[in-house]
This record gives structure tokens, C-alpha cells and sequence, in this order.
């Protein structure tokens, strides 16, 4: 199936596959171009007959161009739409041309489409990386439970290796799962020696990623003056333009004195972003937005996590100093932070884009962070209007939109949205085929629709990230799982050792809390 093979397009079509999607709304469906022409870039003397066919899988040695063949192409390009049977040609890192009948050098490898759903790599704006030698201990928890164990008791158990076996493992997992990008919210660098092992996972990985240096054991305004970050900036993160790239993380302020200013400051002097868990439930609501507000420290580099037990006043100051929002709609409806607050931050016309969180409870499956936050909004507008006697005819919140806050949506909230996020010609090539033909997926009515309802990672074909292969025919090509199984399953076993065996068993079955 995924052999070099002639161009469907050279070949007789089934009409049914020539069917169009109905048109959405807002749809970038609506605007699509349906692949009567090719948008390309400087494809100029480059263009060149199609290759021949070739009956094995294509080589992908670095440099070699690719061409997907055939494919339903979800460009998430508000101008080229929904593409059906069409090509894309990718050259060193970046998307050359979207189109039918795409030209490709004579020495391109050509991956088919045929059957399959080409999208954007999708983009996870926030993950406590290192918390995944841990996976699934959580599962039962409140954020209490998760405040008590992970932070108060656990965390000062993580070495640097078990850093990176988080973080590597953390990859992994992504990038099988078609999330291209992630930020690592890591709280746990409080030596030069984690902040390395964090690092180094992440580039060992050959994936995309924002490495958000964080320290929970001191405030920010204690360790930000230390000379790691600047270190790390001299040695390892000197360029913008590389797949890893630092920002800051720590959480909204919580004392009207401000004393965090020196950690703002060290970050607006440096142009880092920052990312802060904000409008958590049991924390400083609206007072936290309130202080950087206060201070002048509302600014469009902000990410707030969750932001989900805010007031109108604090949506509109976020709104109106160009700050984002990354939806964990899975964590929130668990743990507690407050009921995932789509609704109103997109009455606020707030950007947004989706996390997962932690895999202490969940996964990097941004599938089911597009499900939970659709069941979230259309959830509650169901339950608000029956509260009024009301029913609700159209559904507001739609599969394309959360498809946005899954690629283009999380490229923007990390400063990256010119350079990713859509299949642009121009745009980097982090790019996912999904399997259209399997039990889940047929027969292919609506990409959109079946993208966020009927995907799962099963159906993660082929993963590209900066134009180079890391997944072929459900295969990871690189990073290497067992590697990544064993360095875990160690520093699983190292946490669960000091931890003890009495306080892993309770912690695995908290008992159930009653609101008193
Ligand atoms: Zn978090």
C-alpha cells in the first residue's frame, strides 16, 4: 500500500470518490479551491515528469524530496480548503505545492494518499513532559490529589535521568500519535543538570518542540536570575528557527505586591514567552490577571492554561492584550480547574488552542482532546438551554473548529503560526496521514468530521516532521520506542522505590471525596 506507486491520479477513478463533503459554515470547505489548480512555491526548474514506480517503500534520505500522491488533503489554509485526490510536494523542510497533478522532481520518493487523510501535524500547548514515567497512577484524581502527590511529595524524587525519560518517552508518544509540536511545561528544572536532561530529550527526539523551563521548588523570581535560562539561550537555544526553542512557565501571581516582577522583566527583556497556569479553581482567580494587568504584564506573548474560573473582566483584559488560551478539556472536567471555558473565551474572541496536560492521568492523544472539547461546549449549551426550557437546533462550536485550535491554533499560541500550523506552501513540513480505509474510518464521507469523531492514534499513518520522516506505514522510524520503554519502566521504578509501596497503592486509589 505504501510502495512507490503511479499517481492515482494517472488512473482510473471510482466516481463515488469524487463526491464533495457538504459545505460548513464558516468552513474553510466553503473556500476551498477542491484541487483544480496547484498552489506552489518556486517549484520553477524544479518541476520535472512524475517517477516511475518503483514496488518497494520509497528511501527517505535526507534531502530527498516527497510527494504525497491522491490524498484528501486537510490543508487547515483558510484559502485552499478541503483538497480531494491531491498532491503535496514536500522539499527539504518545507511544503513546495499543494495541488492536483502536483509536478516533483524525477527523484522524489512518492508516499500514496490514496485512502488516506493528509492534515497538519497537530500541536500540544502544554504537557508536564517529565510526569510520564509515572503514567496512569493518576487516573482517579482531583487536582488536590495531583497537588498533594506530584508536587508536595513526589516531584523532589525526579533525576535528571528520569527527567529525560519522561521527556523522551513524552516524544515518543507524541510523535506516533501525529502531534508534531509540543510545549514541555517543566516545572522540575531546579539544576542546571534537569534543565540539560530536559533539553536533550527533546532534541534526541527529532521532533518539534518549546521547551518551557520551569521551577516549582522556589518562585520565579528566586531561580530566574540564577543564569540557567541565559546559559541555556548562549549554549543550546541561540537561534529562534530550530525544531526545539525555549519560553518560560510559571503561574499567575497571586500577592497584589508583585514580587514576581523580576521574573516578568527577565522575560520581556529577553522576548521569551510565557506560559502560566491561570484561573484554576482553590488559586487566584480574577486577582491574578488583575496584578500583571495592574502591572503591565498582560501581554500577546501569555499563554493561560485552562483560564477556566475567570470573570468577564478578566476574559476582556486577555482579549484585549492579544493573550491565548490552551484548553485542557480532559483535565479540567477531572481535576477541577473549573468547566472548560471555550464558550465564553470565544465570545471574547480569545484565540485558542488544545493540551493534554499529563499523562499522570491522560495521554497525548489530541483526537480525544478534540472530542472532549467539542462534548465540553456543546455539552453545556445543551444544558443551559434545557435549564431554560429551551432546546438548542444548531450546534455552535464545530469539528473545523477544533481541527483550528489543534494545528494552527497551537502554532499560533507558540509564536509560530507564519512558519506552521497549515499545509501552506511556504509553511514547514510537519505533516500526518491518517488511514481513511480501516474499520473506523469507512467509507470517507467528511475528512473533518471524521477526523476528530472516528480518528484515533490506529489510524496515524505516516508522521513528518521539518520535512523528514519519523513514521512510515504505522511504523515509528525514529525516535526509538524501546529505548524510550526502557529508560521508563527504570525511572518508574526509581519514583516508585522512594515513594513506597504503601503511599503508590493509595495514591492509585484516592478515596472518593464528597463535597461536605
Ligand atoms: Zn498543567
Amino acid at each position: 500500500m505504501h510502495s512507490d506507486t503511479p499517481s492515482p491520479s494517472d488512473t482510473q477513478q471510482d466516481p463515488h470518490d469524487r463526491s464533495k463533503p457538504p459545505l460548513g459554515r464558516r468552513s474553510f470547505l466553503a473556500r476551498a479551491g477542491t484541487g483544480l489548480g496547484v498552489t506552489a512555491l518556486g517549484l520553477g526548474a524544479t518541476a520535472a515528469a512524475r517517477p516511475e514506480a518503483p514496488a518497494r517503500t520509497p528511501s527517505f534520505q535526507s534531502g530527498r524530496p516527497i510527494v504525497f500522491r491522491g490524498a484528501t488533503v486537510v490543508t487547515g489554509d483558510p484559502q485552499l480548503g478541503v483538497q480531494h485526490n491531491a498532491d503535496v510536494l514536500v522539499v527539504g523542510s518545507t511544503i513546495r505545492a499543494v495541488g492536483r497533478n502536483v509536478p516533483a522532481p524525477a527523484s522524489a520518493a512518492v508516499i500514496d494518499g490514496r485512502d488516506r487523510i493528509l492534515m497538519p501535524g497537530m500541536i500540544d500547548t502544554h504537557r508536564h513532559m517529565w510526569q510520564t514515567v509515572v503514567r496512569g497512577v493518576g487516573a482517579e484524581w482531583t487536582i488536590q490529589n495531583y497537588l498533594q502527590w506530584i508536587y508536595k511529595d513526589w516531584s523532589k524524587h525526579w533525576r535528571p535521568e528520569d527527567v529525560y525519560a519522561g521527556n523522551y518517552l513524552s516524544m515518543v508518544e507524541a510523535l506516533n500519535s501525529g502531534v508534531t509540536t509540543s510545549l514541555d511545561w517543566s516545572q522540575v528544572l531546579h539544576t542546571p543538570e534537569h534543565a540539560d536532561a530536559a533539553a536533550d530529550a527533546l532534541f534526541d527526539s527529532k521532533g518539534r518542540a518549546r521547551l518551557a523551563y520551569g521551577n516549582i521548588f522556589a518562585p520565579p523570581q528566586e531561580w530566574i536570575g540564577n543564569g540557567d535560562v541565559d546559559r541555556l539561550l548562549r549554549t543550546r537555544f541561540s537561534s529562534k528557527n530550530q525544531l526545539v526553542t525555549l519560553q518560560l512557565a510559571w503561574d499567575a501571581p497571586w500577592d497584589t505586591a508583585f514580587p514576581d516582577r523580576p521574573a516578568w522583566e527577565f522575560a520581556r527583556d529577553r522576548d521569551l514567552m510565557v506560559t502560566q497556569h491561570a484561573g484554576v479553581w482553590g488559586f487566584p482567580l480574577d486577582l491574578g490577571i488583575k496584578i500583571l494587568h495592574d502591572n503591565g504584564f498582560l501581554l500577546p506573548t501569555n499563554t493561560y492554561v485552562h483560564a477556566s474560573s475567570l470573570g468577564d473582566d478578566s476574559y476582556r483584559m486577555i482579549a484585549d492584550t492579544g493573550g491565548n488560551v490552551s484548553i485542557s478539556a480532559e483535565s479540567e472536567l477531572n481535576a477541577g480547574q473549573g468547566y472548560p471555558p471555550t464558550g465564553k473565551i470565544r465570545r471574547h474572541g480569545i484565540p485558542i488552542s488544545l493540551s493534554m496536560d499529563t499523562s499522570v492521568w491522560w495521554s497525548s492523544d489530541m483526537f480525544s482532546a478534540m472530542r472532549a472539547t467539542l462534548n465540553a461546549d456543546r455539552g453545556l449549551d445543551h444544558l443551559e438551554a434545557h435549564a431554560e426550557g429551551k432546546t438548542v437546533h444548531n450546534n455552535d462550536l464545530r469539528t473545523e473548529d477544533v481541527i483550528h485550535y489543534a494545528t494552527q491554533g497551537g502554532a499560533n499560541a507558540l509564536g509560530l503560526g507564519s512558519s506552521l500550523g497549515s499545509i501552506t506552501p511556504g509553511k514547514l513540513a510537519d505533516l500526518v496521514l491518517l488511514r481513511a480505509d480501516t474499520p473506523s474510518m469507512v467509507p470517507l464521507t467528511n475528512p473533518c468530521h471524521q477526523i476528530v469523531f472516528q480518528a484515533t492514534r490506529a489510524e496515524v499513518d505516516t508522521v513528518l516532521v521539518d520535512g523528514r520522516v519519523l513514521k512510515y506505514g504505522g511504523e515509528l522510524v525514529h525516535p526509538d520506542m524501546k529505548r524510550a520503554k526502557r529508560l521508563a519502566e527504570a525511572s518508574r521504578d526509581h519514583v516508585r522505590d522512594l515513594v513506597g509501596a504503601q503511599e503508590w497503592a493509595q495514591a492509585q486509589d484516592p478515596p472518593a471525596y464528597r463535597v461536605a
